[in-house]
């Protein structure tokens, strides 16, 4: 399987390339050159697996270039016992209504991050060995993606991490589960700022090409192939595990939809390419929170991106996103992979801050079955308060945002699987103000937050930045 970029200018590279790369060089992103399909048969083979054995055969339909001993030791390796306690590792339960949560938050740090990530550290050790590369990933976080990076890099060779997260802007929790890793190739930096100034620093520095050859710089953010890959899996899992129950004539045509939290349109592309593979998907219920972009793209056919200053802070921050990156790999599909609009249309938005797919957007509806809705800080709170009063479960808030939008689209037969993107422990204010009590942790999440904590504090100052990677940078 090769890669190719969405805007037609780039040689095709394989798994392992594009894996330690950002955006493909022409600005666009790197795409499979052809979705694989999976026959009904082949989806039957892969009912008895384990998560692990199933991740080898969905993620090994794209990397043809790692040999199958190799990815069956990594999935292995990446959904082990030391970071999935829970050894269902994708749990589903029931919530009423018609409900089933899909629990992807059993990893390392709680979120749903760690299902793609913890495979990615697997992933990049193996490309960065078969290079003899190093590479020092440097990223900004707000909180879940910085832990869910250091939780699957920290204590491996060849790669360290700089993680820039804004001074007191991160939950205790957050705050302890990063900065209580002390290995050597773990540099947490606080930088006096809000996130924002993070990823400008980030940026500055990633543009600067010289800089970044000379110092081996490189990312592990949402556009990662390797991400969006890892992710079908639990698509396929969560619906051969919804079926397991269906009799055997009828599993081929026993459909689900899936409820995605969203905010870079990582996870819901991932599901959306799991319908391609043959995934039986009624509908992908795409869930905003106050920052909406996405559900008005998929409500008008507009794409209007909006600055940072007018993106809200929420109750649901891991969805506070206004420029939703993943989103140009849906929009090739849509305009049948064509790299020429693609690139026309990206043009567009450049110059005029907006893009009109409203014809697309009608003659596809059908065939792509992507719909949407917001959820507000009152939903969300409102939602988690029902679930826990009518099933005595506990969701996190952006569960919530999935639960609350999925409302609107459950149909009779049709189960409705929303993706527990997170655990409530993480985000503990909201869950207070919305159950009117305060959580207790458990005494593992106590011994965490009180664990000995490593962070380096810096001003918001490109130079300083500068300094400490060239001091400190793996080569
Ligand atoms: C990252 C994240 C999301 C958004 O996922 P995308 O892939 O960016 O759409 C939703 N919920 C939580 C808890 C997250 O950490």
């Amino acid at each position: 399987m090769q890669f190719i970029s969405t805007r037609g200018g780039t040689e095709p590279k394989d798994y392992c390339e594009v894996l330690l790369e950002g955006l493909a060089a022409d600005g666009g992103l790197v795409v499979p050159e052809y979705l694989p399909e999976v026959s009904a048969e082949t989806f039957e083979s892969w009912r008895a697996l384990s998560y692990p054995e199933l991740a080898t055969e969905v993620i090994g339909l794209f990397a043809t270039d790692i040999p199958r001993d190799e990815l069956a030791r990594m999935c292995a390796s990446a959904y082990d016992a030391s970071r999935f306690p829970n050894r269902a590792i994708v749990p589903l339960r029931d919530i009423g209504a018609g409900m089933t949560l899909v629990g992807l938050s059993e990893g390392p740090t709680l979120a749903f991050k760690d299902m793609a990530m913890q495979f990615l550290g697997e992933a990049i050790e193996y490309a960065l060995g078969r290079e003899d590369r190093v590479l020092n990933v440097l990223g900004a976080t707000s909180g879940d993606t910085g832990s869910a990076a250091e939780h699957a890099l920290h204590g491996r060779d060849r790669v360290s991490v700089f993680m820039l997260s804004p001074q007191g802007r991160m939950s205790p929790f957050q705050r302890a589960q990063m900065y209580s890793l002390l290995d050597d190739n773990i540099h947490n930096i606080a930088i006096e700022g809000v996130f924002d100034d993070c990823q400008h620093l980030v940026k500055q520095l990633s543009e600067d090409l010289e800089f970044k050859n000379e110092f081996n710089l490189g990312a592990v953010n949402s556009i990662n192939f390797g991400r969006i890959s890892a992710q079908i899996v639990y698509y396929v899992w969560a619906w051969l595990r919804a079926s397991d129950g269906v009799d055997a004539a009828d599993r081929a045509d026993f459909k689900v939809s899936f409820a995605v939290p969203s905010g870079n349109f990582g996870n819901i592309l991932s599901g959306f390419y799991a319908s391609k593979l043959g995934v039986p998907v009624e509908r992908l219920v795409l869930a905003s929170n106050e920052n909406n972009v996405l559900d008005e793209f998929f409500r008008t056919g507009w794409y209007r991106p909006r600055s940072a200053a007018n993106t809200l802070a929420t109750s649901s921050p891991s969805m506070d996103v206004s420029k939703a990156s993943n989103l140009e790999r849906f929009v090739f599909e849509l305009v049948g992979r064509d790299p020429a609009r693609v690139a026309e249309a990206w043009r567009e938005l450049a110059a005029q801050g907006a893009i009109d797919f409203t014809v697309e957007q009608l003659r596809f509806a059908d065939e792509f079955r992507i719909v949407s809705g917001t959820s507000t800080h009152a939903d969300r709170l409102a939602t988690i308060h029902e679930v826990a009063e009518r099933e005595g479960v506990l969701i996190d808030p952006h569960t919530a945002d999935g639960v609350h939008v999925a409302a609107d689209f459950v149909e009779e037969g049709v189960p409705m699987l929303v993706l527990e993107t997170a655990k409530p422990e993480k985000f503990a204010a909201t869950m207070a103000e919305a159950l009117g009590r305060e959580l207790e942790p458990s005494a593992e999440h106590q011994e965490l937050l009180d664990a000995p904590q490593r962070v380096l504090n810096m001003p918001n100052d490109e130079d300083a930045l500068r300094l400490f990677i060239a001091e400190h940078a793996l080569s």
